[in-house]
């Protein structure tokens, strides 16, 4: 298989003109026809010479995502399922306007983008967790979803979060990679800042990240107040309980000037007790950060259910009286199997790519 050119670094792009005997203002014509104007084949670089395209397509495959299906709501996000190389399947979601979620204008297009096949952290609510990992994506097939969702949607994509399918963290190296092309100027030229990253608490990969110069937002899917109630639903809460968490998430603020995010799914009878409302008001208070109280979206093979409207609005008065900024999510996509993961799913599933999962 050869590499995707969309993976390739300016730098790397220009290294690899210079040995082809290319001259080096060929670099910003290719990067321009595939970050800005999306053309879906080498050969529809029109400006550049037969012979510069026959030795590109002799090097590399361009590795735009192959569009397998959308899924549209009344509310008009979208969901992108796009057929990887090897046959996988990856899926992200176009939210139009998103005003609670990260203090972002109403008017502003998120993409929530997956970063790995499946994943292995299993949590117990999750459709991505369901089938286990089956692996990594790389940097071209991460900075690829923003690109198809351009060309697919048309519209420019100004906020991304990294909350798609897998764990963004377990897959550090390539996210990042795939960032600094999402970030690059002769690229997709998004600021970092509109970047949010999710974890779902890898503690030596959040430490790390700290150290990282670009000023990416973090945001943690917490779920649950204490450990007793995390370990129920996360099992990698039994690695990394909550108090080390919160050490590195203390770490983190030292080193970064943006608030967090705690990320919290209501889920009736599991962790939307308001006693966990006001345990997590304190952790909140004390880092500083804001909470995004998400009411669960069903998951079909799973049994988890959304608490009654009424309760989820009691669980944030208790944050709001603590002084904590909590946001209730109006859910985009409620329709659409919007949780993450379940597209795929179903998608794999009847191609026998990976069996039906069963309840746990
Ligand atoms: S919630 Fe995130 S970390 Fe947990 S199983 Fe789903 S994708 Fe993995």
């Amino acid at each position: 298989m050869l590499p995707a050119l969309t993976g390739l670094s300016p730098e790397n792009l220009a290294s690899w003109l210079k040995d082809a005997g290319e001259p080096a203002f060929r670099g910003d014509q290719i990067l321009s026809w595939i970050w800005k104007k999306k053309v879906t084949t080498i050969d529809a670089m029109s400006n550049l010479p037969a012979s510069l395209r026959g030795k590109l397509t002799e090097s590399f495959r361009l590795g735009a995502l192959e569009h397998a299906t959308t899924q549209g709501s009344a509310d008009t996000t979208r969901k992108f399922l796009f057929r990887l190389h090897d046959g996988r399947y990856v899926e992200s979601v176009l939210i139009p306007a998103n005003p609670a979620l990260y203090g972002e204008k109403s008017d502003r297009r998120t993409l929530c983008v997956s970063s790995q096949v499946g994943c292995a952290y299993g949590c117990k609510f999750c459709a991505s967790g369901l089938a286990g990992f089956t692996r990594n994506l790389d940097a071209s097939e991460i900075a690829g979803q923003v690109l198809a969702a351009e060309q697919l949607s048309g519209e420019r994509v100004d906020n991304l979060v990294f909350m798609g399918m897998g764990e963004p963290l377990a897959n550090l190296d390539n996210l990042l990679a795939g960032i600094s092309l999402i970030t690059n100027e002769k690229s997709l030229h998004l600021g970092a800042r509109h970047l949010t990253i999710s974890t779902s608490g890898l503690v030596p990969q959040i430490r790390k990240l700290a150290e990282h110069p670009q000023q990416i937002r973090l945001a943690i899917s917490l779920h649950g107040a204490t450990d007793d109630v995390r370990n129920q639903i996360m099992p990698v809460n039994k690695k990394w309980p909550v108090a080390e968490l919160f050490d590195a998430l203390d770490y983190w603020n030292s080193k970064k000037n943006q608030k967090l995010t705690l990320e919290y799914i209501l889920i009736n009878g599991v962790n939307d007790a308001l006693e966990q409302a006001a345990i997590l008001a304190r952790h909140a208070r004390k880092l500083n950060a804001k909470v995004n109280l998400i009411p669960y979206n069903t998951v079909e093979g799973l049994e988890w259910k959304r608490p009654p409207n009424v309760h989820c609005r009691a669980f944030q008065e208790v944050l709001k009286n603590a002084g904590v900024s909590a946001t209730l999510r109006l859910e985009k996509g409620h329709d659409i199997d919007a949780a993450c993961g379940q597209l795929r799913l179903k998608q794999e599933t009847e191609e026998g790519i990976i069996s039906a999962p069963s309840k746990r």
